[in-house]
């Protein structure tokens, strides 16, 4: 069957794939009965890492478990404001006591909201709800949908929409450029809930919050619905144990070598550990936070920019703390060689890249 024909069905059933996307199990069986055809789910064969393997990313205990802060990731249409509320959120959000602010972009940034702390990641939405799900990580707690209020639900909104949902991601959504005289708010709602979205004053449960990233008007309200959203997620995780993160990005830098900017899910993150993601292994010699600053350590939902991998990593790719720097050698070298054994397509990713416009 032409794949034109497969995406076109899909799309008819709600779900906005591209050639490599990954269906459920419900999904496949719809296409199948859409094109006249039975088809038998037999179990995949879970695909278990070396790390895994080792037993790296073992479960921690309830009672290790502390709170820690939601990661934020804001989606939209292009144009209806998604960058310049970050950058509002980021120069009006800073600790007042770091003089001179972020300096640098490094995929991330932690900001304080009423002496709580929220990550906001600094990246396209898509990217970490496309190529990092498709490595398996999940690092989004909350997404922000950005809706124009003059211009309403886009075709990028409602494919954002159908991303945060099939990830089970709640939906803050903010309704963007209210200083615009043509902003229609009852408009913009109707058309949300049209798209399963029901605002809370109608009855339903998506929290809707007015703002203007021109004005700064509602800015802070919106924030204080992130960290109440938040609270009811009881978002945890163990801070004493070997650090597991994600790497948002990852460049080669002339001067500095390898950088790579980790978000911690689990454990601490510290100066001088051993670490391995993917190829790359090496041993922390510095570690710089979303303020350039020179840190010492990263707990859970903290960002940091981290110096002394031996290659570049991959975004997406998952980063563990080991016990030396042989086994962090030895963990890099096993992945070599099982990614020689069975290629991994990495096409995949530039072409869902290419389906949404960049921040
Ligand atoms: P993105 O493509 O979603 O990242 O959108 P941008 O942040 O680049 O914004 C697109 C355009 O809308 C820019 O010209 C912004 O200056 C403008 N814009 C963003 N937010 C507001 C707002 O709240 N009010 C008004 N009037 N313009 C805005
Ligand atoms: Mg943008």
């Amino acid at each position: 069957i032409p794949l034109a024909q497969v995406i076109t069905k899909l799309i008819g059933l709600g779900v906005m794939a591209s050639q490599n996307e990954v269906i459920d199990e419900d999904t496949c069986i719809l296409l199948a009965d859409d094109f006249g055809k039975e088809i038998n789910i037999v179990e995949a064969e879970e695909e278990i890492s070396i790390e895994e393997e080792m037993g790296l990313n073992y479960e921690d205990k309830e009672n290790q478990l502390k709170p820690r802060p939601p990661v934020v990731t804001v989606m939209g249409h292009v144009d209806h404001g998604k960058t310049s509320l970050l950058d509002v959120i980021k120069h009006s959000h800073v600790q007042t006591s770091e003089a001179g602010g972020i300096t640098q972009h490094i995929g991330a940034y932690t900001v304080n909201v009423n002496n709580k702390k929220v990550t906001f990641l600094d990246t396209p939405g898509h990217e970490a709800f496309t190529s990092m799900r498709l490595r398996g990580a999940q690092i989004t707690d909350i997404a922000i949908l950005v809706v124009a209020a003059d211009d309403g639900v886009m075709p990028q909104t409602i494919e954002a929409i159908s991303h945060a949902k099939s990830a089970n991601v709640p939906i803050i959504v903010a309704i963007n450029k209210i200083d615009k005289p043509s902003a229609n708010l009852d408009r913009v709602k109707q058309e949300l809930l049209d798209n399963g979205l029901m605002p809370e004053d109608w009855g339903g449960d998506t929290i809707m919050v007015p703002v203007s990233a021109k004005t700064k008007e509602g800015i802070d309200d919106l924030l204080e619905m992130v960290l109440l959203e938040a609270e009811m997620l009881e978002l945890k995780a163990n801070p004493n144990r070997k650090a597991i993160g994600t790497i948002i990005e990852a460049r080669l830098d002339k001067g500095k070598g390898p950088m790579a900017t980790v978000l911690v899910q689990k454990g601490t993150l510290k100066f001088g550990d051993n670490v391995v993601s993917g190829f790359s292994s090496g041993r922390i010699r510095a570690m710089i936070d979303d303020k350039n600053k020179q840190i010492k350590k990263a707990g859970p939902s903290m960002p940091a920019v981290i110096l002394g991998l031996s290659d570049v990593p991959n975004a997406g790719d998952l980063i563990y703390a080991v016990e030396d720097e042989k086994t962090a050698r030895t963990i890099a070298d096993k992945n070599k060689e099982s990614s020689r054994e069975s290629r991994i397509n990495t096409n995949n990713r530039v072409s869902l890249e290419n389906l949404f416009d960049r921040i």
